[in-house]
Parts: structure tokens; C-alpha cells; sequence
């Protein structure tokens, strides 16, 4: 149960004076649901505004607090989204606009009346030869004291929220917050010189104040490394069991190639991990293409030669079948029995496969998060293998290392390069084996950036492509939010480009997205991995795993919309075979020299560590820290800069709390709990509880 201390914190944010449930849905869509998410919903950025005495002395681009009367108002023309205007004019008879967007211009007509004078504040753009103010942040109808002030937080809104509300309710938040025992070690307290966690807060709220936003990043940071290191340390206390497989099984095995010297290093090091009673928790890093499968299977054949089951959970329902059939190919020789569980069993079926896990004739079973279900018990797990470990969190992680009767051993396995300065933060709690050997043979992958307009002459290059027998993928972009229709653009545009491509190329071409019925989405891939389709027209559901070697054509439209780990994984879907292959990547108009430089890295390298490395220096690492895909919480105060700055001192302060006071029983142990609440890694507390 949550620490009393903390219930002003958790209480919702309907408690606070003008929040009504109309209010809640864009608060929600902040993930502003509680009065600490309000607390730690920091100013985005601090604006000064000048105020001026007519549009004469404004310049474009300018923050202004200027007075204006309303002349005239021009809503829309019924039916039609074009926004709602109202010109204004200053004390000198210039004009300015007005101007809302979307749902926001419900609220103008009352704001601006027709002849009244009001104090206005925003930023001056330009609008034809006119000025404008495009959703004004205050309007008052006095010229209020807190217009005029030096620096102003600018916070992050959704539809329905305008600034004054939001900082309203911050200002209502913060007032209610708690005093609470400081985690900080003292001395790194006084090292750092940082305000406590209350003022930080606040400070946070008001200034740029450095100290005061160190210290909530650190305060996040460590509250991640805590969480994991208790992960760890409960692994540790778990009783688990060695696993020494004969090797019989793995004798079997007729591979068609020799193993890489990276694989075979991951391999030894695995096994030296499940001939340890502690349950072994090792990440397997390896680029695409790596030759990840061989590994786990290895790893898996150990646990069977060991008499015990194995499984191996993959993210989507396509790669739990791909990898169902490539497993069960390879295991022909040995005559181990190897299952497919996924959430469409259904009826007879279904239980055909719980009763074979529960006596064990099922050795291996491939699957997704269907497997971990509470209906689902097997004789004795003793290996879990997790592909693709980005796409779940670490509560699914932790909830499948509870099904043995004894904890099974965990392999996990990732294809998203991340940066060393970052492996810490996301996997502090696992060893980690590389696969930084790819197997040999293997040709670089043909890439080109191409203007969207070139279209047609990329179009003619696929139809030669599919001429001459390959067959060719095109991805188009996912776009994660347009206006509360997420999802919907980027369907939209995957649906568009397969009906023109099926006017070229009739029933050669197949679709894929995330939208369609498991086995519509099936049975397309089925086309295209048979060959029966030349054409995959997709959205970045072929993201991870996807392996058809005669596909050597990858066009990716709107590159410039997509990460570059996610570029690198969709690449990796060609080069496969031992025909040369292509990527073009089709950019939009506009690119910022960023996008530019994105895409030039592309371009010019092949090594996901490297792409990694660079992408975190070109602008950020939110894309490969967020959890997003699994949905869990991921960092939300930390940003890149303060992260390889403080991660190692969190990370080694955490350590250091976790050696002298592993239960979180002292008076910083009882706080810092506090802390795992703050920053939604309970689990980290749950663990305590259960050990
Ligand atoms: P990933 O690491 O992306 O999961 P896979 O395990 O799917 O990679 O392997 C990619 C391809 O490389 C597969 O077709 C696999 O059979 C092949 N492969 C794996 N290891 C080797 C090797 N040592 N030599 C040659 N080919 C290999
Ligand atoms: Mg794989």
C-alpha cells in the first residue's frame, strides 16, 4: 500500500478548485491525473514579453502584451475547419488578427467582445500584411499584474487547456504539496548544493533554476536505478535452478552455417549463467541480422537437455509465428516438441496446449504475451527468452519471472541499439552480452535519399525491381497523434499508397497495418513471405523480425517522420539475401538541418551502435529511452544532458543505499520509497514485499 505521506500527492486532480470533468479528458491526455503529475508537469519553456503601446513597436516573432479593442469577428463558414478570426485594432487604429483554431474558437467569441478594450498577450506572427496573435495566452479585461511579468512558464497543453488554466492549476498543486524526508544522500545534497525536493518544485515551476531541475532529474534517475537494482537483488534472492544441459540435443542440430565468434561467446556466457542456481537476467544486444535466434535457441536446447520447458515471448503475433516455424524447422533432427501459443487459440485447441504445458510433453513453447496469462501453468519453466525487450516494460518482464515454481532463468534480447551512456538507465538490472559481430557475407544495404516528388521515377524503379523476380517493401509512416485521431493519418496514407500501387500492379501488391484483423494481417504477410506477393505495402508493423530474403527493395516514404533506431530496424528487413539491396529513403520538402544530418547518417552507415550514438548527439535520446510501445512510464523530468551527466552518480548512489540498506529500512530507505510512489516504480517497492 501507498506511504500515507504521499496521499495529498495521489489525490485526483478533480479535487482542485475548476477542474470539472469537461476538463479532465485534455488533462488526461497529459497524463495529468493527480495532483503530483501537475506538481511535475514543468514549464516546457519561459517567455518575457515586452509589453507595447501600439502594433508600430511590435516586430514579428515578438512575445507582446498589447491592449486592443475587437471590430469584428469572422468565424468560419459552416462545415468548413478554417479558423476563427477576430480583428482587433490598438489605440492607434492599426489592425492585428485574432486568431483560433479547432475547438479553441468556441471560447474566443466570448473572450473578445465586439468595441471592449483588452489586454492581450502572445506572440506576434504574421498573417498576409497584417499582424496576428494566434491563440492569444492571457486575455483580461484589466491589464493584470502577472501580464507583465519578467519570465512567464510556458507549459505543454492539449485541446481544451489554455495557459492561464494550466498554471492555475500547478499553482493550486504546488500549494498542497507535502514536506517530505530527503532521499538525497547529505552529501551529494551538499555537493550539488540542491534545493530540497519541495523548493525544487516550486523553483522549477518559476525559473530556469538549474539546481532546482538537476535535482528533480536526479531525483527520477534514481528512482529508476533503485527500482532495478531491487529487480536485480530480488532475482538474486529468488531461488532459482542450474541448468547443465548434456549437450545431446544441441549435437542434433544441423545448421547451415558456422556461428559468428560473437555468437559463440553469448552462447558460453549464457550457459555459464543457467549453471548457476540464481536465476540468470542477461540482455542480448545485437543489430539486426545479428543472428539473435540462433543464440536463444542454444539457450533454450539447455533447458530442455536439462529436463526442464522453455519459452520465448515474442512482441507481435507475426514474429511469434516466424520465429514458431524458423524454431521448429531447426529443431526437426532433435525431436524436441515445440509449441505455438498466441491469444487466437482458441476452444479444443487452447486446451490441448495448456495440457500439454502443465504434463510436459510441450518442451518449447513460442508465443506472445498470451503466454504469460494466469490461466497458463507449465510442468517446469526454466528458460524465458524475451525477443525484442523494448516493446514490453519491465512490469511484464517481472510478471513472467514469476510463473516458474522456482524462478526461471531470463534471457532478454534487443535489436535497438542504445547508446553505452544509456544502457545503465534502461537495463541497469541485467548483464549484457553483444552481439557486435555481424554473420559474414553479409552485403551493405544500397542507400538513397530521394525527394517525394521523384515519386514517379521511384515507382518505375520498383516495377523494374518486381520485373526482374525480387520483391520489395514500402513503408509508410506512422503518425502517432494527428488532433485526437491517432492513427488514422498514417492508415490513411498506408491504405491510399496500396490502392494506387494496386492500380499498377494488381494482386502482386499486399497490405499490412496494425489496424487489421490478426488473420487479414496474417495471411498478407503469408502472401509475401511465399512469394505469391511482390509488393508489402506496411506501416512500421515489419518493424522487428520480419525475414524474407528475396525482398532486397525497401522504399520507406517520409523518412524524415520516422526515429533513426526505427529506420535502422525497418532497414534491416532487406539485405537478408545474397542479392544486393536498396533503400531509398523518400524525404518530404522541408527538412531542418537536423533531419538532414539524420538522414545522411543513414546514408553513410550501417552500425545500429554508431547510428545510436550519433542520433543521441543529433538531438535527443527521448525516442530510444521511452518505453512508449509497452507504455510504461519512462523519463519525464530527465533529459539527455542531465542524464549522462547524473545518471552515473544516481546510479552509484543507488547502489550505495542498496549495499547498506537493501530492505529500505532506514530513514533514507523509508524516503526513498517515497520516491519509487513519486515516480510510478512501485514495482521496485512490490518486490520488497513479496521477499
Ligand atoms: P536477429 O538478430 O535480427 O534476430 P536472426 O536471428 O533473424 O537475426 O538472423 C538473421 C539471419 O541470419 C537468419 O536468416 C539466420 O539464419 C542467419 N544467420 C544467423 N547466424 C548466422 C551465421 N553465423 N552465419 C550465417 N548466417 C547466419
Ligand atoms: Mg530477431
Amino acid at each position: 500500500m501507498r506511504p500515507e505521506a504521499l496521499n495529498p500527492l495521489f489525490a485526483e486532480v478533480q479535487t482542485l478548485d475548476g477542474v470539472g470533468p469537461k476538463l479532465m479528458k485534455p488533462l488526461e491526455k497529459l497524463g495529468l491525473t493527480r495532483i503530483k503529475d501537475l506538481a511535475y508537469h514543468l514549464p516546457e519553456r519561459f517567455v518575457s514579453r515586452t509589453a507595447i503601446a501600439d502594433l508600430d513597436s511590435g516586430s514579428e516573432g515578438e512575445q507582446v502584451i498589447i491592449a486592443l479593442t475587437a471590430v469584428e469577428h469572422r468565424a468560419p463558414r459552416a462545415g468548413s475547419r478554417g479558423p476563427y478570426r477576430v480583428l482587433a485594432q490598438d489605440d492607434i487604429g492599426n489592425i492585428c488578427a485574432l486568431t483560433w483554431f479547432g475547438k479553441a474558437a468556441y471560447a474566443a467569441k466570448k473572450l473578445v467582445p465586439v468595441g471592449e478594450k483588452r489586454w492581450i498577450a502572445g506572440r506576434l506572427d504574421r498573417y498576409g500584411d497584417m499582424l496576428q496573435i494566434v491563440h492569444p495566452d492571457h486575455i483580461e479585461a484589466e491589464s493584470a499584474a502577472n501580464m507583465g511579468r519578467q519570465s512567464e512558464p510556458v507549459y505543454r497543453l492539449s485541446d481544451g487547456l489554455t495557459q492561464p488554466r494550466i498554471g492555475d492549476f500547478t499553482r493550486q498543486a504546488l500549494a498542497r504539496l507535502p514536506e517530505l524526508p530527503e532521499w538525497i544522500e547529505p552529501g551529494q545534497l551538499a555537493r550539488a548544493d540542491w534545493p530540497a525536493w519541495r523548493d525544487a518544485l516550486q523553483l522549477g515551476h518559476e525559473t530556469t533554476d538549474t539546481k532546482a531541475h538537476d535535482r528533480l532529474a536526479y531525483d527520477e534517475l534514481l528512482a529508476n536505478s533503485l527500482a532495478l537494482l531491487l529487480v536485480k537483488a530480488e532475482g538474486r534472492r529468488r531461488k532459482g535452478q542450474a541448468l547443465a544441459g548434456d549437450g545431446g540435443l544441441r549435437a542434433k542440430l544441423h545448421l547451415p552455417f558456422a556461428l559468428t565468434g560473437a555468437q559463440a561467446r553469448s552462447i558460453t556466457e549464457i550457459a555459464g549463467d543457467l549453471a548457476q542456481e540464481a536465476p540468470m537476467l542477461r540482455l542480448l544486444q545485437g543489430d539486426v541480422g545479428a543472428g539473435k535466434t540462433v543464440v536463444a535457441l542454444n539457450a533454450m536446447l539447455i533447458a530442455v537437455e536439462a529436463g526442464k520447458q522453455a519459452a520465448l515471448l515474442a512482441p507481435t503475433e507475426i514474429l511469434a509465428r516466424q520465429h514458431f516455424e524458423t524454431l521448429r524447422t531447426m529443431l526437426a533432427p532433435t525431436g524436441v516438441n515445440i509449441a505455438l501459443l498466441t491469444g487466437r487459440a482458441k476452444g479444443r485447441e487452447r486446451e490441448g496446449l495448456l495440457m500439454g504445458l502443465m504434463d510436459g510433453s510441450i518442451q518449447m513453447l513460442v508465443g506472445t504475451h498470451a503466454i504469460f496469462q494466469d490461466t497458463v501453468n507449465y510442468r517446469d519453466l526454466g528458460l524465458v527468452v524475451v525477443d525484442e525487450q523494448h516493446r514490453f516494460g519491465v512490469a511484464q518482464r517481472l510478471a513472467l519471472a514469476a510463473k516458474g515454481r522456482r524462478a526461471p532463468h531470463t534471457l532478454a534480447m534487443t535489436a535497438t541499439p542504445i547508446p553505452r551512456s544509456l544502457t545503465l538507465a534502461q537495463y541497469g538490472e541485467m548483464d549484457v552480452s553483444r552481439l557486435d559481430e555481424l554473420p559474414p557475407g553479409r552485403q551493405a544495404i544500397d542507400t538513397r535519399v530521394v525527394p517525394q516528388e521523384r515519386m514517379e521515377e521511384v515507382v518505375a524503379g520498383v516495377e523494374r525491381h518486381l520485373a526482374s523476380g525480387q520483391q520489395a517493401y514500402w513503408v509508410c509512416p506512422m503518425v502517432r497523434e494527428i488532433d485526437g485521431a491517432p492513427d488514422l493519418a498514417d492508415i490513411a496514407a498506408a491504405e491510399a499508397r496500396f490502392a494506387a500501387l494496386k492500380e499498377r500492379f494488381g494482386d502482386a501488391v499486399a497490405l499490412v497495418h496494425g489496424q487489421l484483423r490478426p488473420e487479414i494481417k496474417d495471411a498478407a504477410m503469408e502472401r509475401f513471405a511465399s512469394g505469391q506477393a511482390r509488393l508489402l505495402v506496411a506501416t512500421t508493423v515489419i518493424e522487428v523480425g520480419v525475414d524474407v530474403p528475396s525482398a532486397t527493395l525497401m522504399v520507406i516514404e517520409q523518412a524524415e517522420r520516422f526515429g533513426l533506431a526505427q529506420l535502422h530496424q525497418l532497414r534491416g528487413r532487406v539485405g537478408r539475401g545474397a542479392e544486393k539491396s536498396t533503400c531509398l529513403l523518400l524525404r518530404g520538402g522541408a527538412l531542418s538541418e537536423t533531419g538532414r544530418a539524420r538522414l545522411a547518417l543513414m546514408r553513410e552507415t550501417q552500425d545500429g551502435f554508431r547510428i545510436a550514438e550519433e542520433d543521441l548527439a543529433l538531438r535527443g535520446g527521448g525516442e530510444l529511452l521511452g518505453t512508449r510501445q509497452s507504455g510504461e512510464a519512462a523519463f519525464r523530468i530527465a533529459n539527455l544532458e542531465q542524464m549522462q551527466k547524473l545518471l552515473p552518480i544516481a546510479h552509484g548512489d543507488a547502489r550505495l543505499l542498496m549495499e547498506r540498506d537493501g530492505g529500505l529500512t532506514s530513514p533514507r530507505g523509508e524516503a526513498a520509497r517515497l520516491l519509487l510512489y513519486l515516480f510510478e516504480r512501485d514495482w521496485g517497492v512490490q518486490l520488497l514485499r513479496g521477499g
